[in-house]
């Protein structure tokens, strides 16, 4: 009888085995499934994050690039390293953007590599290493972006004015312009250049913005000075390979060997003008870096051109003939 139990016991046991085997398959398909499930998960979040990361990195740039012409701007006193300092304050910033992501159980890091030129004047690169990481999943991604300087509703404002004429009576700001008073006459008139009285109220534009009139000649079209005054008007800044770019121009330089841009100063409106063979009718050179260029002989002059003219006033600019050419204006005589 004990044996016989034993029997029926043991053969009851393989037979049942199948069906434990089958149980134990089963509840780890449905942890293995809980486990795809949460990779899946936590691999969108890593992407998402990353994704975010790469969105936001030129916006936060522009920002960090405002704020700093913004400080040279409210100081007179230029960075030293621009291309450095701004890294660092870009940096600081992006750690502080990347600690929102831990709440979520994931670790974020942006290491900005770079600040530097871009080929093209009107951006700043940016080089960076994006790290995401959640659970075992890791995201590394290297990027290289442009931060535009000239979005409309972002304006940057060109600084150099504001460190040239910072101890000669500080230019100050007037709605979208620069407006020097006597700075300029004075920054001027301390390098020993003639006719600097020529430049007293004189005004050029605040915030970076590009000229659609490409190609330049535009600007004289048809022999019409009206796209010269439409562009004087609206402040636009021009590519230049003598022009100083933003980088430099935020330590101060008017001049670099980085492709950059310049725009125009204009002297106040006048009621009346001086006759163009009296010595006043010539002045230093209208563009932002032929009047902040104190690298000797880096000055040069121009002859009077009047633009507009309307029942009270005369517009009006100092232009040299070779940015005549460049700007298809009629040359002097
Ligand atoms: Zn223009
Ligand atoms: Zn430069």
């Amino acid at each position: 009888m004990d044996n016989k139990g034993y029997v029926m016991g043991l053969f009851s046991f393989i037979l049942i085995l199948p069906v434990f085997l089958m149980i134990m398959i089963a509840v780890n398909m449905v942890a293995g499934g809980a486990d795809i499930q949460q990779t899946r998960l936590n691999s969108h979040e890593v992407f998402s994050v990353a994704d975010d990361l790469e969105t936001n990195i030129p916006l936060m740039g522009r920002e960090v690039l405002r704020d700093k012409s913004e400080e040279v701007i409210r100081t007179g006193n230029p960075l030293s390293d621009s291309r450095k300092e701004i890294k660092e304050e870009f940096q600081d910033r992006m750690d502080q953007w990347c600690l929102k992501y831990a709440s979520g159980g994931i670790r974020a890091e942006c290491k900005i590599l770079t600040v530097d030129n871009s080929p093209d004047p009107f951006k700043v690169e940016v080089k960076s290493s994006i790290n995401v990481e959640k659970g075992t999943l890791k995201h590394q991604v290297n990027l290289s972006q442009n931060i535009s300087l000239i979005n409309e509703s972002y304006p940057i404002p060109d600084p150099l004015p504001f460190v040239k004429c910072k101890g000669y009576g500080g230019a100050t700001i007037r709605g979208n312009r620069i407006y020097y008073a006597s700075s300029l006459v004075n920054y001027l008139k301390s390098r020993g250049i003639n006719n600097s009285k020529a430049y007293e109220n004189a005004t050029s534009s605040l915030y970076i913005k590009k000229c659609p009139y490409n190609p330049y000649t535009l600007h004289g079209n048809g022999g019409s000075l009206v796209n010269l005054k439409n562009c004087i008007d609206n402040g636009f800044y021009h590519e230049s390979s003598d022009g100083a770019c933003f980088l430099c121009r935020l330590e101060g330089k008017s001049v670099c060997p980085h492709y950059g841009m310049e725009t125009f100063i204009v002297p106040a409106p006048s009621v009346t003008l001086p006759s163009s063979n009296n010595s006043s009718a010539h002045a230093v050179s209208a563009l932002d870096h032929v009047i902040f260029d104190d690298t000797d002989p880096g000055t040069y002059f121009g002859h009077i051109m009047v633009y507009f003219n309307n029942d009270t006033h005369y517009f009006y600019l100092y232009l040299d003939d070779s940015h005549r050419e460049k700007y298809g204006l009629p040359p002097h005589d």
